[in-house]
């Protein structure tokens, strides 16, 4: 079972980890109210669909000059004037198949400022039947064409489920993220508690694509897919 992303940034929070502020929509009316619910002045208008590559998808029913189904906004009239284009209408990804889906949700967040984009994920390792990190520093673009392109540039690293996440796997994620300072200290709490989510509500996949590191050094989970067992609650 899938989840949307504004669900598990939800779930995910609940354990502490960093996500935006954010709120769910359904209607242009309420966009408004969204808006003037956050800091701004940046903000992001995120069609919430059961399929990924939404910023570089397009609307069918707009021209292809359109923007995508993820796009920045400057003030609480551009978030409306997206909302506006975006509702009810079908997008297409490289992940929807041709008929694309129909917009009927937005997640209206506050807008981070991006140093750097990480590939984050769990799953369930086959090979060992643990759970392990799949990560890399490119984040934010298409795994599967960095897993073809440059494979050394992604990285396994297996958790002992007795231990779960020691002080050395953090270091070694913190090393492949190549993150410091603030970031790395970030880290020993997030990969613990990414782990923890994924263990506690039975998640069969969780990729946080991306993984944010922002301009004042923090991280953030900019993105979430979530997908659970079929046997959990
Ligand atoms: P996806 O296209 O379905 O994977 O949707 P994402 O949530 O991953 O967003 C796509 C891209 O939009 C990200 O990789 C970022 O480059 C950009 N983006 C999303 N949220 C923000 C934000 O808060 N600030 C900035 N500057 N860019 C963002
Ligand atoms: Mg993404």
């Amino acid at each position: 079972m899938n989840i949307h992303e504004y669900q598990g940034k939800q779930v995910l929070k609940g354990f502490g980890a960093p996500v935006a502020e954010g709120v769910a929509i359904t209607s242009v009316d309420q966009a408004e109210a969204a808006a003037r619910a956050l800091p701004g002045p940046l903000y992001v208008v995120k069609s919430q669909i059961h399929a990924g590559g939404r910023g570089k998808g397009h609307f069918k029913e707009l021209t292809p000059e359109a923007r995508g189904g993820v796009r920045l906004a400057r003030s609480i009239e551009d978030v409306v004037k997206n909302a506006r284009e975006m509702l009810g209408n079908t997008l297409v990804t490289a992940q929807t198949g041709p008929a694309g889906k129909q917009v009927n949700r937005l997640y209206i967040e506050d807008g981070a400022d991006i140093d750097r984009e990480l590939y984050c994920s769990l799953l369930v390792d086959r090979q060992y039947g643990r759970i392990a990190f799949v990560v890399s520093t490119e984040g934010g673009v298409d795994i599967e064409a960095v897993a073809h392109n440059s494979p050394e540039k992604i990285q396994t690293i297996v958790i002992d489920p007795e231990a779960g996440v020691t002080d050395a796997d953090v270091s070694r994620l913190n090393a492949a993220f190549k993150l410091d300072g603030q970031a790395a200290e970030d880290g020993k709490s997030l990969f613990p508690i990414l782990y923890g989510a994924f263990v506690d509500t039975d998640m069969a996949m969780l990729e946080v694509n991306p993984l944010i590191v922002m301009t004042d050094g923090r991280l953030r989970v900019l993105d979430a897919k979530v997908s659970f067992d079929g046997n959990a609650l």
